[in-house]
């Protein structure tokens, strides 16, 4: 093995890839990049029911927009061969035996163990079986498992994130790696290929760190070298809750469809959990050089889809009228007119959907909102108001005759009319506004 840095990210394409997944995928990412290494996109397909060429897609989509740029792809599904090599090494070390017990049996055996108050873990009654006995269960029930002989002894590794694991080879049933269909499972297949493709590191959920002592024998069985690992703590709700229910309206695809920005989503899920302040950062490479997998707690990490509202906002204030002009003239806003839209907008949306409410405004006017005590102001306001087309001076010119008129100045001059005009009492500078204003509802109020 080299040693090059070799990560990887490995979703199972079962469904769509949420902010979950890409916390995992952007850390293997960064600790790739940032040492001039390999990023892998692996994907752990075989499971042949619940995979779909569709997610595939979906998860390639969700990187390519985000711009994590993978080195090469590797499918588990083409490589069954190499699992069933490794397979036939185990059983030829007596480290693999077929066991034959149902669902419905282990489910009792764990009842009974739990009764008794013992932790529930697979018995190895199919370590004893004599041949007949084996041959007899293969005739009525078909082919069995094939289950991992653990060490019953610790296996410590120094975890990126969590510091000094150790995990209890006694506490933990002896994992099936190839089920009765043939299925081969995961935990072989990831072993086979962090191996074989000399995977330095490896940066997963906390929800994999019992796996990882299971993995680890296997590799060392094998007579591979475990790579580095690290886990991450799993996001929960703003309240703490768990966040896999809610995981499912949290797919990328739909932050991408509600117009979150993806240097929202990076900024935000490269640094939440650390000891690093979540800032905006346009660039990946400030991404990679900040990144510090050492500065990640293990505590459960808060997600807030919100946070990445104010991060979209700061973004799109950050460009140029070019970078978003062709979403702007989709509206139907003039080529002459592209600029001044942009820069009287781009401080007063959230996202980028958000420009069609200031589009329509601009076009079709906006219900005026009136205090009763301004009411007879903003009438006689109207009345000062010039017909036709506004320019860059309208706005100036007509509260200064407004003012002379009336006698208001300041706020109160300012205020109402803003309101009559917009509807809102925030938005864009008036006067940049104005000539872009085709219809002015106020007029009617007369
Ligand atoms: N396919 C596995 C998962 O999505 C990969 C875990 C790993 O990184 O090893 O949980």
């Amino acid at each position: 093995m080299s040693d090059k840095t070799i990560t990887r990210f490995a979703p199972s394409p079962t469904g769509w890839i949420h902010v979950g997944n890409l916390r995992t995928a952007l850390m293997n990412y960064l600790i790739s990049r940032k040492n001039g290494g390999t990023f892998i996109l692996r994907i752990d397909d075989t499971d042949q029911n619940r995979s779909k060429e569709e997610y595939v897609d979906g998860i390639k989509r969700d990187l390519e927009w985000l711009g994590i740029q993978w080195d090469r792809v590797e499918r588990q599904s083409q490589r069954i061969e190499k699992y069933h090599e490794a397979a036939d090494k185990l059983r030829e070390m007596g480290r693999f035996y077929e066991a034959f017990e149902t669902p419905t049996e282990l489910d009792l055996k764990r009842k009974k163990q739990l009764n008794m108050g013992k932790p529930p873990v697979y018995d190895r009654a199919a370590l004893n079986l004599s041949d007949e006995e084996r041959e007899k269960l293969r005739a009525e029930r078909g082919s069995g498992a094939w289950r991992f002989k653990l060490k019953q002894e610790r296996t410590v590794w120094e975890d990126g994130i969590l510091g000094e694991v150790s995990i209890d080879g006694a506490s933990v049933s002896d994992p099936v790696l190839i089920r009765a269909d043939g299925q081969i499972l995961y935990t072989l297949a990831s072993v086979v290929d962090d191996t074989e493709m000399g995977v330095t590191h490896v940066v997963r959920g906390s929800d994999h760190v019992t796996n990882t002592g299971t993995q680890i024998q296997i590799m060392q069985a094998l007579g591979g070298t475990p790579p580095a690992f690290a886990h991450h703590s799993l996001l929960t709700d703003p309240q703490g809750g768990a966040l896999s229910k809610r995981l499912g309206t949290l797919a990328l695809k739909d932050l991408r469809e509600q117009g979150i920005a993806p240097q929202a989503l990076l900024s935000l899920m490269s640094r939440l959990g650390s000891s690093d302040p979540v800032e905006l950062r346009v660039e990946m490479q400030e991404l990679i050089d900040g990144f510090d997998i050492s500065r990640f707690g293990s505590a459960p990490t808060k997600f807030d889809a919100e946070d990445l509202k104010p991060l979209t906002a700061r973004y799109l204030q950050t460009l140029p009228a070019s970078a978003v002009a062709e979403d702007i003239r989709a509206l139907g806003v003039p080529e002459a007119e592209v600029e001044r839209f942009w820069a009287v907008t781009r401080e007063n949306i959230t996202t980028l959907h958000d420009l069609q409410g200031w589009w329509t405004l601009i076009t079709e006017g906006a219900e005026p909102e009136v205090d009763d005590e301004d009411r007879d102001f903003v009438i006689e306001a109207m009345s000062l108001l010039p017909e036709g087309e506004f320019d860059d001076n309208t706005w100036g010119d007509w509260t200064a005759a407004v003012k002379e008129k009336t006698g208001r100045k300041g706020k109160g001059l300012f205020m109402p009319l803003r309101k009559a005009l917009t509807g809102m009492q925030h938005g864009p500078e008036m006067g940049q506004l104005m000539p872009l204003l085709r219809v002015v509802k106020a007029r009617d109020l007369a």
